[in-house]
Parts: C-alpha cells; sequence; structure tokens
C-alpha cells in the first residue's frame, strides 16, 4: 500500500481539500464524493483485524474530474492517523520501500503521464538513472552499461535487465525530436508497469521479507518461552 502524507488532517479539513492529483498530477481541490467507515479485514476474508478500522474516501479531482480512492487507517495506539493511503489509481506513486530520490524521480514522471507521453519516458528514463546511483554503479557509466553491470553483478534478473532495457530505449525514442518515431500513449502503461515490477523486485519485496521474518523469529521466541 502506499503512504501519502497529509499537510493536514483529512477528517478535520473542510472539503473540498487541497491535495496532488494522482491523474493530473495538479495540486488541486478534491470533493469528496463517497465515504464508508468500517473495520480491518484481513485481504480476501471477511475475518476482522481487532482494534483497526479504516475510512475509505472517494475523492473526485476538480481539475480533471476524475476519481482516486484512498483509506486511512486508525488502531488502538494511533488514534489520531494524519497519512492517507492511496489504494486507486496505483500506478501513480512509488512504494514507501523506494528511496526517497528514486521515488521523487517516479513521481515526476507520472505528473506528466497523461500530458506527454514523450516527456514521461524521459522521466521514467532519470527514475532508472536514480536507481542506478542508489545501488551504487559507477557514475560516469552510461546507462546501457549500468544496466548489463546490474545484471552481471547478479543485483537484478536477466529478466529485469531486459526490462530496464526497453525503458531505456523508449527513454531514447522520447528524448529526441522526430515526429515519426515518438512514443506512443500506449507504451507508457508498459513501462510503467515494467518500473514497479522493478520497485517490487530491488526494494518493496526484500523489505517486507525482513518484515515477516522478524515476524516468524518473535513468534518461535514467543513458543520457545511458553
Ligand atoms: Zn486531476
Amino acid at each position: 500500500m502506499i503512504a501519502i502524507n497529509l499537510k493536514q488532517p483529512l477528517l478535520q479539513s473542510v472539503f473540498p481539500t487541497v491535495i496532488d492529483c494522482p491523474h493530473c498530477g495538479n495540486l488541486t481541490p478534491h470533493k469528496m464524493v463517497g465515504e464508508n467507515t468500517a473495520a480491518v479485514v484481513v485481504p480476501g476474508s471477511t475475518d476482522v483485524v481487532e482494534g483497526q478500522w479504516g475510512q475509505r474516501f472517494m475523492l473526485k479531482c476538480q481539475t480533471c474530474q476524475q476519481v482516486s480512492f484512498y483509506e486511512k487507517r486508525w488502531t488502538a495506539t494511533a488514534p489520531n492517523p494524519t497519512e492517507l493511503y492511496l489504494l486507486y489509481p496505483l500506478a501513480s506513486v512509488a512504494p514507501p520501500e523506494v528511496p526517497p530520490k528514486v521515488a521523487a524521480r517516479f513521481k515526476e514522471a507520472m505528473e506528466v503521464q497523461n500530458k506527454s507521453p514523450s516527456l514521461c519516458a524521459v522521466g521514467l528514463g532519470k527514475t532508472l538513472e536514480a536507481i542506478m546511483r542508489d545501488q551504487n554503479v559507477p557514475k560516469k557509466m552510461k546507462l546501457a552499461l549500468s544496466i548489463d553491470h546490474l545484471v552481471q553483478e547478479e543485483k537484478i534478473p536477466d529478466l529485469f535487465g531486459k526490462m530496464m532495457h526497453g525503458l531505456r530505449e523508449l527513454r531514447n525514442l522520447g528524448g529526441h525530436d522526430d515526429e515519426e518515431d515518438d512514443v506512443k500513449a500506449e507504451d507508457i502503461p508498459v513501462v510503467i508497469d515494467f518500473c514497479r515490477a522493478i520497485f517490487e523486485y530491488l526494494y518493496a519485496a526484500p523489505s517486507r521479507l525482513e518484515s515477516l521474518k522478524k515476524r516468524m523469529e518473535q513468534e518461535k521466541e514467543k513458543e520457545e518461552s511458553h
């Protein structure tokens, strides 16, 4: 799930609330068109998670008229949450485990995804470069070589290297003024999916695996102390 830091708690503010629209990228008023508060359930079942409540909001952007869907959670230990989770559309924000510099580049690219496919492709290329910095690839190394370097170092599997090259090639198309050979709107969702898969593989999944491991160890300790 994706966390968005709100400048002010949503409940206490008067609608329309001014937030970044995940569709058009404008910081603009949003009107609440739906709301529901219920206990949080275990995904895929009707089992209630003890002591947790969620409030879901459907907000409509007053600029592009698209709706987005958010959730806010309370727990017995955190009764005043200021974080709002974006549930839809998912493609617009990087998962919280992604390093801030990489996430910022991705956000820039997402802000132009519906305005200019070629600028979006260039932005995703920059996101890829930020990933290379984060992975300590030598700074002067060209992007194509950097990708191969990550594969050789076994930091990413071959398939992810191919996805990164696809993204890089599209970035190259987007970076030049060529009307016949330009990035098309339908290319963008494909490379956004690649980007999200790369985020999952490099950042989100390892961090989730770590917390699962910790929890399993705690369970084991509990069992042993009994
Ligand atoms: Zn909008």
